[in-house]
């Protein structure tokens, strides 16, 4: 097999969706298929009654195998395919870094159909969305992502359905006169953990998302279990996490693992972080960071930022603080993560930045041009520097690489949400004022 389309993800990787939904990898979103692994009666293969082991060799799987032993891009894989012809770092070129597959004995041990032997391949990675349950209703989220959306999706769409990977969810008012819906609870399902307990000894790296994965109490058993039967100090956990929850008991979980890597979903600072992520509190948001940056040795973190049309004029200021002012001693200070790890929003397209108008994306570019600048003015290592610019030219590059026609949705979009939610976007990008005055 060529080195060049090779992911380790397919052969020892599991990932799960929010709704339970299996899937091939969470960057697999942007295609048709969005990646997900399906029955033969085509219905969405779900953890809460599929078994985890099995799935590993249904169709998708093995066509996604099958091309990439070919050495073509599977269609479930063009995000990462975009991303690295655009340079920036896609998450295949991450995990081909940390995981060490011998690429002769990938060959030889799979079909040309894609099929594996499971033993052949033991899943050492699992990416977990434990549901929902999330306190946060992050604009460039949904009711999919977050059990707090629920009431502004009945607000701004005028509907209590709307469409996830398994089907319709429906959202019923319960006792408390709140919406809400039983779909995304497939992490109480006892199949689901009995397999999690059979596959524990072998698993090196645990990914856990939500919602917000630190809300969800069985994950934290699933922790005490790791530690009792003597499997955690071989596991690496890594979370992303909206640091709005941040205790003793936590941290004296993590530090009986191998490794805690905790990417914090801080998309910037004081109004904009609470406007994009509302109703975080940034307060409250920066003592857990100042928590976090003082934890013992194996447990270490990083800004993980989503730029969308609501930060990027702001992320410059951002990167800033974090170098001038901020203090941190751990967070992002490795040679790996040394300023911030920023994702784009690719989805939805509204809050994408290729969506911006062009003389926008001019106004952009002077802006990240200027934190080139600055940062050639400032007592930073050639390191920094580097990646200062590597930050710059990767947003850059990616904003002008395409045109979305989604402006005037992001428009009527934000400026609905701001009714509901009493806020301005002008308060937070004035540089959009002629757009909403009109
Ligand atoms: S190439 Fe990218 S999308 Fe495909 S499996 Fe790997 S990480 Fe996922």
């Amino acid at each position: 097999m060529s080195e060049n389309v090779f992911c380790p993800i397919p052969w020892n990787f599991l990932a799960i969706r929010s709704n339970g939904d299996l899937r091939v990898c969470c960057q697999a979103n942007q295609s048709k298929s969005r990646g997900i692994i399906r029955n033969e009666d085509n219905s969405a293969a779900n953890a809460s009654n599929t078994s985890l082991i099995a799935s590993r060799n249904f169709e998708l799987m093995k066509n996604v195998r099958s091309k990439m032993l070919q050495n073509e891009w599977p269609e479930e894989c063009i995000r990462c395919q975009t991303e690295e012809k655009t340079g920036l770092r896609s998450r295949r070129e991450y995990e081909r870094e940390n995981w060490f597959i011998d690429n002769e004995y990938v060959k030889e041990n799979t079909k040309e159909d894609g099929t594996i032997v499971i033993e052949d391949f033991p899943l050492q990675y699992l990416d977990l969305r434990f549901g929902n349950n999330c306190n946060l209703s992050c604009r460039m989220c949904g009711p999919s992502d977050s059990s707090s959306w629920y009431e502004d999706h009945v607000k701004l769409t005028g509907k209590t359905e709307y469409w996830d990977t398994h089907g319709k969810v429906e959202l019923k008012k319960n006792a408390a006169g709140k919406f809400s819906t039983t779909d995304y609870d497939w992490y109480n399902s006892e199949s689901f953990w009995k397999e999690m307990n059979e596959m524990g000894s072998g698993v090196r790296h645990i990914y856990m998302a939500g919602g917000e994965p630190l809300l969800i109490e069985k994950h934290f058993s699933f922790l005490n279990d790791c530690i009792g039967k003597g499997f955690a100090k071989n596991i690496i956990l890594e979370y992303n996490t909206n640091l709005s929850f941040l205790n003793e008991k936590i941290i004296n979980l993590w530090e009986q693992f191998k490794q805690v890597r905790v990417g914090a979903s801080i998309d910037g600072m004081g109004d904009v972080l609470e406007y994009q992520r509302h109703p975080i509190k940034w307060d409250s948001t920066l003592k857990n960071l100042q928590i976090l940056d003082g934890l013992k040795e194996n447990i270490f973190s990083w800004l993980a930022l989503t730029i969308t049309n609501y930060n990027v004029f702001h992320v410059p200021e951002f990167i800033k603080w974090k170098l001038k002012e901020s203090n941190f001693k751990r967070i992002n200070s490795s040679k790996k993560k040394p300023i911030i790890t920023h994702h784009m929003c690719h989805s939805p397209l509204h809050l994408n930045i290729r969506s911006l108008p062009p003389e926008l994306k001019e106004l952009v570019t002077n802006k990240y041009k200027d934190l080139i600048a600055w940062g050639n003015e400032q007592d930073l290592t050639d390191y920094q520097k580097k990646a200062l610019e590597n930050i710059v030219d990767g947003v850059l590059t990616y904003m002008e690489a395409e045109s979305y026609k989604d402006w005037d949705y992001f428009i009527e979009y934000t400026a609905k949400l701001d009714r509901i939610r009493n806020q301005n976007i002008l308060n937070i990008v004035p540089e959009y004022a002629p757009y909403f005055q009109k």
